[in-house]
């Protein structure tokens, strides 16, 4: 079952000592009276409301945060800050966006920050990497925690040590998969495709194109170059299917290792279909097809005997 709300049952079933047995029955009876128009993660925070429980006040850890949650607060060091970017609304409107990655001992989120006083912070120096913030009022979307002018975005006098600074790439469902997210999923493959091919400059690793005098890249000019590899498949878990891609490095876990022999690549692309593996990338719009796609950067075949081995126990 779906592990936010897992989480979210057991947060609820701690602060208010009724039982999460108990607390799931009121969630699908709240959802019932509401026709299903309530998530089961909605429905829990209603549930929580009337029993007197928020989490509004509450200072919570990166790893505790939940989608759809609207006042978070915590605290968390600076990993990364994104050059700020300006944009111009519909209406003609110049605004800003700036992106930082804060970190705890726990976990790390990227906080998204669209009030010019918070941005200011960081285009004055006041917020730079490494520094320690707070934050009040941030509303979650997706998996960011978002920053407006009813946030408030300020340097903390907390310590903290030991952050979790490595990527953190959870485990989801495809139909769950957000822009942005890192993810990780278990899935059939249920297509792939003819590999393409491209060049790429031995130096920067850059795409380049051949040109009357050969390979050109825009910043090494003449090069050598290398040739690389890239595959689509189409992967299905039960909930959704996702058109992935694969470069040249994930193409030998894949399994296709044939590239220059037809033949053979054919026989190597008909035994992928309906071959289960773990995915692990990041998940992208694709802006030519203006679609979702996953990026895929690394592949775990099932260990059958672990499997088995889980099942039994
Ligand atoms: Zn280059």
């Amino acid at each position: 079952m779906d592990e936010n709300y897992q989480r979210i049952l057991e947060k609820i079933a701690k602060s208010s000592g009724v039982e999460k047995e108990e607390l799931e029955r009121r969630v699908e009876a709240k959802r019932a009276k509401l026709a299903g128009l309530i998530s089961r993660e909605g429905a829990a925070q209603v549930i929580a409301a009337e029993l007197g429980i928020s989490f509004e006040n509450e200072k919570l850890k990166i790893d505790e945060l939940l989608p759809g949650m609207r006042k978070v607060n915590l605290v968390g060091k600076v990993i990364n800050l994104s050059p700020v970017r300006t944009f111009t609304t519909k209406t003609g409107e110049v605004g800003k966006v700036a992106n930082i990655i804060l970190a705890d001992e726990t976990s790390n989120i990227k906080v998204v920050l669209w009030d010019t006083n918070h941005i200011d912070l960081i285009e004055n120096g006041q917020v730079s990497q490494d520094k320690i913030v707070e934050i009040v009022n941030g509303a979650m979307r997706d998996n960011e925690i978002h920053l407006g002018s009813f946030s408030e975005f300020k340097l903390s006098k907390e310590v903290l040590e030991n952050v979790k600074t490595e990527k953190i790439v959870k485990e989801k469902k495809l139909i769950d998969f957000r822009v942005g997210d890192s993810s990780q999923v278990r899935a059939f493959i249920v297509q792939n495709f003819e590999p393409r091919f491209f060049h790429v400059c031995s130096e920067c690793r850059k795409k380049v194109v051949s040109g009357a005098e050969g390979f050109m890249c825009a910043e090494h000019g003449k090069v050598n170059e290398e040739k690389r590899a890239l595959i689509s498949i189409v992967i299905d878990d039960g909930t959704e299917t996702m058109r992935c891609i694969l470069f040249h490095e994930q193409l030998v876990p894949l399994g296709i290792t044939e590239l220059e022999d037809p033949e053979k690549l054919l026989n190597q692309r008909d035994d992928l279909m309906g071959k289960e593996m773990i995915f692990s990338g990041n998940v992208r719009t694709n802006k030519m097809f203006n679609n979702t796609e996953f990026i895929i950067d690394g592949i775990q075949q099932i260990n059958l005997d672990e499997l088995v081995g889980k099942l039994g126990g």
